[in-house]
């Protein structure tokens, strides 16, 4: 294995390319250079790897008593160079294991005993699971110590038999949401990811944070009582069996249509009969290469459908919303979540949809999975807007882009912030997403809770929910709306892009993103990647008068506080008309503290103004200057 990779580094000497970057690699990470899984360019090494599976599962479930019986086979593709001695399996469900973890309390009636495992082989050999030393269950993971290592290069065969009770009350991104309507997700034995940093993730799942998958085939089967409709990741491949004619014909009709098709009415629900005649039906849902399964059941949502095509070469994406009648602002969601990837598709990240299909599904709260969305509703249309295209986004990353939003939640989260900022403002009207962003980051930036996004989540998530909120969503958003308005649209989606076809279906990692903008763009970007993912600090500029005679004013703007923002100055004359005047961020990369800025005094001025809402300003005090009084 040495000579392999002493071998790599001869051949490939790239690593030495960027040398020009100031950023730190934290010494775990440098291994994966070393390695050759990781190029020092921001692309994957010529050795990169990674593991993946293909999942065949069956499961029934019984809405009347929330039982989930399922049956699963898995074959495991190790392409790592290592031989594996373990498997670590995930069983989130067992977040309402009695004693275990939770970053939210449960309902005492949610809590069990965990999740059962009824039958459990590999290759063929069943292995006990309870008093077994080689088998430990730990938070939300089991540990298998295996009899016979994976090998490099060779597969696995899995069978598991489990059963689980759905929650009724504690709702963590999935569960009940009235006595016949359920979204069931983080729901089957799945295995942990093993790759090139870390080897094994055995996070344990506590709720606060979400993905980091495998990128799996999956082909399921599930079987519910009749009248209930299964909504899930994947294309339905059974829709003749498992629905009454009409509503066949309703669905087929929308695979074609641009407009929203009404599926399921409020009157197809009072006749009933909406499925097969059967006593349970079985719906079949397949999809590839993605990082989760999730599916969404009811026996009284409506259901509405529409499609797009986002490219040419693309089959149009199938696009619906199932939802209770209750839910007014649901009425306008299948159309604006078609309006959302068409966004994106065409707009930003201006790369098309990647999946084809996507259901919002109406549970509670705001959660993504791929293919699917369990949404709550919201009160303003803003909020739905906001919330439906905000979830949607996640299909890029960290669907698309495997990203491990475990650790580096800012690499998804932070995304799915700011990639929809100019569809919210346009679709609903006097809504301001970058100032609500701004807004509540300064309500905590430069505070010992504001840590910088490089800090992994895992040991600062948890209890830790306000910071973790700031370094995931809100400062990271921000940073990246800076960085597009620096570098202006046409570059920005150009290194984007790069990054998204360097590791669209793989696992980047912050260093990935940082030399993939920096090696395309020709521009070493740690003067702005440094202040503003690894340090602690603020922004903060503050305007003073330097100097003033008949026909100038000499200004200077201060950069008090550490991040660097964009200058921007408001002129107000005396005749209440304004000028504006900017200056780009990238004044702070040669000028660390301080510019000048002469203003020509064309008529009487009365007042400048440093900075506007869509600049984050801890302290804007200092930011107005009286000229004449
Ligand atoms: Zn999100």
């Amino acid at each position: 294995m040495k000579k392999y990779v002493l071998f790599l580094v001869i051949l490939f000497p790239s690593f030495q390319i960027f040398g020009g970057s100031t950023l730190p690699v934290p010494v775990n990470l440098q291994k994966a250079y070393e390695n050759g899984t990781r190029s020092m360019d921001g692309r994957p090494g010529p050795a990169y790897w990674q593991n993946h599976s293909d999942y065949k599962i069956e499961v029934r479930f019984e809405p009347a008593t929330r039982t989930i019986d399922g049956h699963e086979k898995i074959v495991y593709y190790n392409e790592s160079p290592d031989s594996l001695d373990r498997l670590v399996i995930r069983l989130y469900q067992d977040i309402f294991k009695k004693g275990n973890a939770r970053d939210w309390a449960a309902s005492p009636e949610d809590l069990h005993d965990g999740v059962k495992i009824r039958l459990l082989k590999i290759d063929g050999q069943e292995i006990v699971v309870d008093e077994n030393p080689d088998v430990r269950r730990y938070g939300t993971n089991m540990r298998i110590r295996l009899q016979r290592k994976i090998a490099p290069k060779s597969s696995a065969l899995l069978e598991v038999d489990w059963q689980l009770t759905i929650s009724k009350k504690s709702n963590i991104r999935m569960g009940t949401y009235d006595s016949t309507s359920f979204h069931i997700a983080y729901w089957y034995p799945q295995i942990a990811v093993y790759d090139d940093l870390e080897g094994w993730d055995t996070f344990n799942y506590t709720g606060g944070q979400e993905f980091y998958n495998d990128f799996c085939n999956y082909d399921v089967k599930i079987t519910v009582p009749k009248n209930f409709v299964v909504w899930a990741t994947g294309r339905l491949q059974n829709v003749d069996e498992v629905l009454q004619k009409k509503f066949v014909k309703r669905y087929k009709k929308a695979l074609s249509a641009d407009e929203v098709i009404h599926v399921i009415t409020e009157e197809d629900l009072q006749q009933g009969h909406i499925t097969a005649d059967n006593v349970w039906n079985t719906f079949i849902y397949k999809a590839q290469h993605v990082p989760d399964f999730a599916f969404s059941t009811s026996d009284h949502y409506l259901w509405d459908l529409t499609s797009a095509k986002v490219a040419e070469n693309r089959e149009r994406v199938l696009i619906g919303a199932a939802y209770k009648k209750e839910s007014e602002d649901f009425y306008e969601v299948a159309e604006v979540a078609k309006k959302a990837i068409l966004f994106f598709s065409n707009e930003m990240p201006a790369y098309p949809f990647p999946y084809p299909s996507l259901t919002v599904f109406n549970g509670s709260g705001g959660m993504e999975f791929p293919m699917m969305v369990n949404d709550g509703s919201a009160r303003e249309r803003s909020g739905m807007v906001h919330v439906t295209s905000h979830e949607i986004a996640h299909t890029y990353f960290p669907f698309m882009m495997g990203t491990n939003e475990r650790k580096y939640a800012w690499m998804d989260e932070g995304w799915a912030t700011m990639l929809p900022f100019e569809f919210q403002a346009r679709e609903a009207k006097g809504y301001d997403p970058i100032r609500r962003t701004i807004t509540r980051y300064l309500r905590i930036a430069g505070s010992e809770y504001d840590v910088p996004m490089i800090y992994p989540a895992t040991i600062y998530g948890g209890q830790g929910r306000f910071s973790y909120r700031n370094a995931s969503y809100n400062r990271p958003g921000i940073a990246y709306y800076l960085l597009e308005e620096y570098l202006g649209r046409e570059r920005f989606l150009k290194a984007m892009h790069e990054y998204i076809e360097r590791w669209k279906g793989k696992h980047p990692m912050p260093f990935d993103f940082f030399f993939t903008f920096n090696d395309v763009l020709k521009e070493d970007l740690s003067w702005f990647f440094k202040p503003w993912f690894f340090e602690f600090g603020y922004p903060d500029l503050a305007l003073q008068k330097v100097d003033e005679d008949e026909d100038n004013l000499l200004l200077k703007v201060v950069k008090k506080g550490k991040l660097p923002v964009p200058v921007k100055l408001i002129i107000l004359y005396q005749d209440s008309s304004k000028a504006y005047l900017e200056r780009s961020m990238a004044v702070w990369k040669t000028h660390l503290k301080e510019i000048e800025i002469s203003v020509k005094k064309e008529k009487p001025v009365l007042e400048i103004w440093l900075g506007d809402e869509h600049v984050p300003d801890l302290f804007e005090k200092d930011n107005k200057l009286k000229i004449e009084e």
